[in-house]
């Protein structure tokens, strides 16, 4: 079947030329001037070299010209690699190198830290936009554009996501146009509903699967307006969605949390329709926001593996706090025995076990790596590596990551259910418990917390206020014997906390007499 990721700004080009698709700062871009945009950077990329498959690494910020860059590579029929634009020149240049890219685009603040990545990987380099005669911008305004995106079908690759989940190396996640394109369709119009009318904060990453996918193509698949951030900071967050009249918030849960500390008592934004994914969102965030910006918020489960999406909260099944929802429409998320490896035993309602994913957004497997790939894709199911159960209702829910458990004891603690009971404490703004080694226990219960600052002349929180608020509240193998405040928790790329920091950083504490 013949459908490219292209189609999506493409088709919208030729419904909405005239509507604003993309706002930054003082710059906006129509349907058309994007879509135009897009084949002349295809053109130029032609000219450089780079042919249907061939793979373009993306060094950018949101932004405009992160957009035209995108889809530019997707009509001249390339294959985009996203590089997190704040990754060290040693982590670039193994995507460089691992991917095979023919040629680096780089947004202009970013170029001096692509350099000695694609001058060691031996791969040419092309600037975005620098105001010179070589940069993208200037030469796509030199060229004729290609007449119309280079056809696809629908299982050649047209995105790979670097993804390292917790542990070694970026694997590269080998995405198709058809994975990619059902993802959004179905988000847009089966799950989350976006409306043509709709202004979404651009506020994720593009670079990461979440808001490529999300955020971007489900917007503007339906002609949505998108407020591209270039990088996050709440008090900006609240300005722009003043500025621009947002009513589409796509997230993660570190943004929910630092919206409400930046908006304190202030007057709240009104928001129609708002996403979370990529983290547990805990249910006493979920419930602060839905009080103070009064919209629920639709919290949705995925990996950059599955295009991301494979669950969400949709309103035609209703929405359950706490959940992840149910399975996208075309896709199957069940529950397998985990300790059984090499074929996929499905478990029953209420039995934890292994998440495991079928369906059109599923992807091929990881570039170059075989075995990786086996590993993954079993009896035609993807093993993600998380914990989950199915409810009786069919709601999906997530426990943790299987290498997130704390093993204390003998016993088994799902950090999840740790953090839950103490994002609960009206002290607590975040926390993130971790396992950490304990010369008797194996391992040791740690919780890392964000204190939220006290008014004049309280007591600020202590570590016994909170184990004994666990105490109340979880059983007692799993409460937290150790505590450590700090002043904010490690982020990836992706703002989500990083938790083998945390276990790294505080592995001490577990191990004093
Ligand atoms: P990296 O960001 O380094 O690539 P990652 O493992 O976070 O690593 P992603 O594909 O971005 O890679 O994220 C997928 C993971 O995010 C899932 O395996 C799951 O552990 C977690 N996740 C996503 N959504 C949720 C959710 N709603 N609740 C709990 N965990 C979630």
């Amino acid at each position: 079947m013949q459908l490219s990721l292209a189609s999506v700004l493409h088709e919208s080009a030729l419904r909405f030329p005239d509507r604003v698709a993309a706002i930054e700062d003082a710059r906006e871009a129509t349907y058309r001037e994007l879509w135009d945009g897009a084949l002349a950077r295809a053109a130029v990329l032609r000219e450089l070299g780079v042919r249907p498959g061939d793979r373009v690494a993306l060094l950018a910020p949101n932004g405009i010209d992160f957009v035209t860059a995108y889809f530019g590579i997707v009509a001249a029929g390339a294959v985009v690699v996203p590089v997190a634009p704040m990754l060290v020149a040693d982590e670039i240049e193994h995507l460089v190198r691992d991917s095979g890219a023919r040629l680096a685009l780089a947004e202009h603040g970013c170029a001096a830290q692509l350099a000695p990545a694609v001058a060691a990987a031996g791969v040419p380099a092309v600037v975005l936009r620098d105001g010179g005669d070589d940069d993208l911008t200037t030469r796509a305004g030199d060229v004729n554009p290609l007449p119309a995106a280079v056809a696809r079908t629908s299982e050649e690759p047209a995105v790979l996501f670097y993804t390292s989940g917790t542990t070694g190396r970026p694997k590269g996640a080998i995405l198709s146009h058809g994975n990619l394109v059902m993802n959004c369709f179905v988000n847009a119009f089966m799950a989350n509903e976006f409306r043509g009318d709709d202004v979404v904060l651009g506020c994720l990453p593009l670079f990461h699967t979440f808001g490529q996918t999300v955020a971007m193509n489900s917007a503007f698949l339906v002609g949505a307006t998108v407020v591209l951030q270039p990088r996050f900071d709440a008090a900006d967050a609240l300005a722009l969605m003043r500025r621009h009249d947002v009513n589409v918030l796509i997230g993660v849960p570190t943004m929910y949390i630092a919206l409400l500390e930046a908006l304190g008592d202030g007057e709240p934004v009104a928001l129609r329709m708002c996403v979370s994914g990529g983290a547990p969102l805990p249910v006493a965030v979920l419930e602060a926001f839905e009080a103070r910006f009064g919209c629920c918020v639709q919290e949705g489960y995925g990996l950059s593996e599955t295009s991301p999406t494979a669950t969400v909260n949709q309103p035609s099944f209703g929405l359950r706090p706490g959940s992840i929802g149910h399975p996208l429409w075309g896709v199957e998320v069940e529950i397998a025995r985990p300790e059984v490896e090499d074929r996929i035993e499905l478990l029953g309602e209420e039995q934890l076990g292994e998440i495991v994913i079928r369906g059109h957004n599923v992807f091929a497997g990881y570039h170059g790596l075989p075995e990786a790939t086996a590993a993954a894709l079993v009896d035609g199911w993807f093993r993600t590596g998380d914990l989950g159960v199915k409810d009786a209702d069919g709601f999906r829910h997530v426990i943790d990551r299987k290498k997130d458990m704390i093993l204390r004891g003998g016993y088994n603690v799902y950090p999840r259910e740790v953090e839950e009971a103490l994002a609960r404490h009206p002290q607590v703004e975040q926390v993130a418990v971790v396992g950490v080694p304990h010369p008797t226990h194996g391992e040791e219960v740690l919780a890392v917390v964000v204190a939220r600052a006290r008014a004049a002349g309280e007591d600020p929180l202590t570590a016994e206020e909170l184990i004994a608020w666990a105490a109340e509240r979880v059983a007692r193998h799993k409460r937290p014997r150790l505590v450590a405040f700090a002043g904010s928790l490690p982020l990836g790329p992706s703002r989500k906390v990083l938790k083998r920091e945390l276990r790294a950083q505080y592995a001490h504490l577990g191990e004093a007499p």
